[in-house]
């Protein structure tokens, strides 16, 4: 969501004149769009901001400013700790950027933008895009869940949908740009279209999308898993470009921890769904997130956590070490678990995942696979890479002309993240 809000943010800098510096020497402004989900990734921005002000001693015409959700987050306070900072900007302020500069360049000081209702209706379309094979599309913004530990309905705001046609016009005019892989964001898809005076749910949209000429595949993240149903992996099942290929965010396998971080499932409905869509989808890759050292997570909640990774063999895990973020309800909680404790219980979770990874994708070896060809792979001149439907990335040889094609190769062989393929 914030490479996507780079995109926007870049676009309209560049509609404005502004031009890319080659190195930060040689910038006149420095923008930093963060994000605000643990701790580790403010403390990186700090960092940063921080070597720059010593630049900005020595050249006080250089700017600096704090954009996305620290923005939102700790606002004018942030001028206070950091006085040598010119802008201040939340996420749903980002359309405002130019006017901002302009304030900050015409030698406004400390200027600030952060605004307390909802995202505003997207004015740009994807003007701005690296372009390549995939392109990311906002389909709504903000969410309702509050789940515990969580800052993104604070600092992102109420959800909100976009309407139906503005998506499709603006899936319409990537693809007319060379895009092949059409990525559909928001904090939990599957509630997309509520609110909307034109009723439409989820998987009606992705209906829609299916029908763009040019797409060759549709994927989706995040789904939550109270809202994923039998009409999504229906709409897996049956829709040719809709990828097999689930993102749904455990969190944890023990009850306990689901209800203290206000999930509203439990470890048994989540299998029961995940099972549901194994016999629906037989060949669906799958992926998660996982928090360990959730206040009070005892050592039996934790191995609940590790037995479910084993159970559901997911493709991919993202594992995280739980970090308070006030004004979220469980910065309340003692943050009991020490960070010895909560790094143990990281590595260990992050070995069996490896393991697990490496079997599944060790399993496909000998099997067929469809995948859309993205780029010169990083290793090898000589070969490219792509991913399969259900997102495991596949290096295999080939050239420059197969970007953007989907071709279909053998497997024969494989890494814990990757596949090797052979075009038969
Ligand atoms: N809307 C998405 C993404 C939320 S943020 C979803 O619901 O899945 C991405 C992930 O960051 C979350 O799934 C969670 O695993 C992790 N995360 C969020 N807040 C956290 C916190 N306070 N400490 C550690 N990890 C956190
Ligand atoms: Fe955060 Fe939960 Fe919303 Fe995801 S669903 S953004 S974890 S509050």
């Amino acid at each position: 969501m914030n490479v996507r809000d780079s995109e926007i943010i870049w676009e309209m800098l560049r509609e404005a004149g502004y031009e890319r510096a080659g190195a930060l020497e040689e910038a006149d402004v420095a923008l930093f769009n963060t994000c605000s989900v643990r701790q580790h990734a403010e403390d990186r921005v700090i960092g940063n901001i921080r070597k720059l002000a010593c630049r900005k001693k020595k050249n006080p015409g250089f700017k600096i400013g704090v954009l996305g959700c620290m923005g939102r987050r700790h606002g004018e306070m942030l001028f206070k700790e950091y006085p040598f900072l010119d802008l201040v900007m939340g996420p749903s302020d980002i359309y405002s950027v130019r006017e901002m500069l302009d304030k900050v360049f015409a030698g406004e000081e400390k200027v600030i933008a952060v605004r307390k209702d909802k995202r505003p209706r997207e004015k740009v379309r994807n003007k701005y895009w690296d372009g390549g094979v995939s392109a990311f599309v906002n389909i709504m913004y903000g969410c309702n869940n509050y789940c515990s530990y969580c800052i993104v309905p604070y600092v992102r705001g109420r959800e909100v949908s976009r309407p139906k046609n503005d998506i499709i016009d603006e899936i319409k005019e990537l693809v007319d740009r060379g895009a092949r892989e059409i990525t559909l964001l928001g904090q939990n898809v599957n509630s997309y279209g509520r609110g909307l005076t034109n009723k439409i749910k989820f998987p009606e949209l992705l209906e829609e999308v299916n029908k763009i000429e040019g797409v060759s595949r549709i994927r989706f993240t995040t789904s939550h898993p109270k809202d994923a149903d039998k009409s999504l992996f229906r709409a897996m099942k049956d829709l040719d470009k809709v990828s097999e290929n689930l993102h749904l965010p455990l969190q944890s396998g023990s009850n306990k921890m689901l209800d203290l971080m206000n999930r509203k499932y439990t470890y048994e409905e989540y299998l029961d769904k995940i099972n549901l869509l194994k016999s629906m989808v037989p060949d669906v890759g799958l992926s998660t997130d996982i928090i360990v050292g959730f206040p009070s997570e005892k050592e039996k909640d934790y191995e609940a956590t590790e037995k479910a990774l084993e159970a559901i063999g997911y493709n991919s895990a993202f594992i995280f070490k739980y970090s308070p973020r006030s004004p979220a309800v469980s910065a309340c909680l003692v943050d009991d678990v020490s960070e010895e404790e909560k790094k143990a219980r990281n590595n260990e979770l992050l070995a069996v995942q490896k393991k697990v990874s490496y079997k599944k994708n060790k399993e496909l070896i000998g099997s067929r696979q469809e995948v859309l060809v993205e780029k010169v792979s990083r290793m090898s001149k000589d070969e490219m890479t792509g991913r399969t439907r259900n997102n495991v990335s596949c290096v295999f040889p080939g050239d420059e002309s197969l970007i953007g094609q989907m071709i279909e190769v053998e497997i024969i062989g494989n890494s814990t993240y990757t596949l090797k393929g052979a075009c038969t």
